[in-house]
């Protein structure tokens, strides 16, 4: 073995192919482009911000990474796009259920707005379980052990004092993989959950938390883990974990990156 092969890194993801949702942006981007690092043989980026995406997949490369245009509330959307990916590369190991939203209304529950809750809810609950619904059932037809990871935060483990609809839904995503795990587990398939707390992203600026000075502001004083702070890459890097043979035997788990944010309500940020 020549030197440089000795010191190349191990790509955790050898052969595997994964589909990342809400790849063209924030959390999901940072992960598309880890996997595609650690050898993953394919990524398909599925999200709805067309330019965004098909921008982030041919900056990784387009032998490597497709766009998927996507909406993951829309189950036939979501089934083709599972469906492309074994037709075109062949297998389906990883799905990163990870699309998500925020409503821009800050409610308590008296003034609950239940339109925007219904729809926030087809996305982040919905939409996740028909990702992990269509992901397994293909993973089952091919005989593939595969990881699903889901996208939930840190905000389902407290109350709030505002954002009542994303912590529900944060919370029912928990449900889902909690859930799904138990019952993929007879076919050798793991479902785990990533919560961050704060990272910036662009739904994080509808929370106030756009900035990293805004995140250090109004979440760091609550942080035991000083002189960091969370990066996409980081979140990127515990999902890599979990989609990894690193994590083979972590199933139905929820893995908090929050640098031990302590329990406080969830933020109110004006
Ligand atoms: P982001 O806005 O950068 O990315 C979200 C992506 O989801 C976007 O690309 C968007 O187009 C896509 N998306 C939204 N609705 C969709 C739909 N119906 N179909 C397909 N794609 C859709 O935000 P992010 O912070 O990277 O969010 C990713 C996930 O992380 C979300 O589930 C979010 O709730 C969760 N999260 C974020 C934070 C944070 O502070 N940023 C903290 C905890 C959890």
């Amino acid at each position: 073995m020549s030197n440089t092969q000795a010191m190349s890194p191990i790509g955790k993801l050898e052969g595997k192919v994964a589909i990342v949702t809400g790849g063209a942006s924030g959390i999901g981007e940072a992960t598309a482009r880890l996997f595609a690092q650690h050898g993953a043989r394919a990524v398909v980026i599925v999200d709805i911000q067309v330019e965004k995406g098909q921008s982030v997949a041919k900056s990784i490369g387009s032998q490597l990474c497709s766009y998927v245009n996507c909406d993951v509330t829309e189950e036939e959307q979501v089934k083709a796009a599972v469906d492309w990916t074994v037709t075109t590369y062949g297998r389906l190991d990883i799905m990163f259920s990870n699309a998500g939203t925020i409503s821009n209304t800050e409610q308590t529950i008296l003034d609950l707005d239940l339109p925007k809750y219904d729809r926030l809810m087809q996305i982040n609950a919905r939409g996740m379980a028909i990702c992990v619904k269509q992901a397994a059932r293909k993973m089952i037809e091919h005989g593939i052990q595969g990881a699903i990871v889901c996208t939930s935060s840190v905000a389902a483990t407290m109350g709030g004092l505002n954002f009542t609809d994303y912590i529900m839904s944060k919370n029912a995503v928990l449900g889902l993989m909690r859930s799904s795990s138990v019952q993929l587990g007879k076919y050798g398939i793991r479902v785990n959950c990533v919560s961050p707390s704060a990272v910036v992203t662009p739904l994080a600026g509808i929370m106030g938390l756009g900035t990293a000075v805004d995140v250090e502001n109004i979440i760091g004083p609550f942080t035991s883990l000083k002189g960091d702070a969370l990066t996409t890459t980081h979140v990127a890097k515990v999902v890599l974990f979990l989609a990894s043979d690193d994590s083979a035997f972590v199933t139905g788990h929820n893995m908090v990156v929050d640098g031990g944010l302590i329990s406080l309500p969830f933020l109110k940020t004006e």
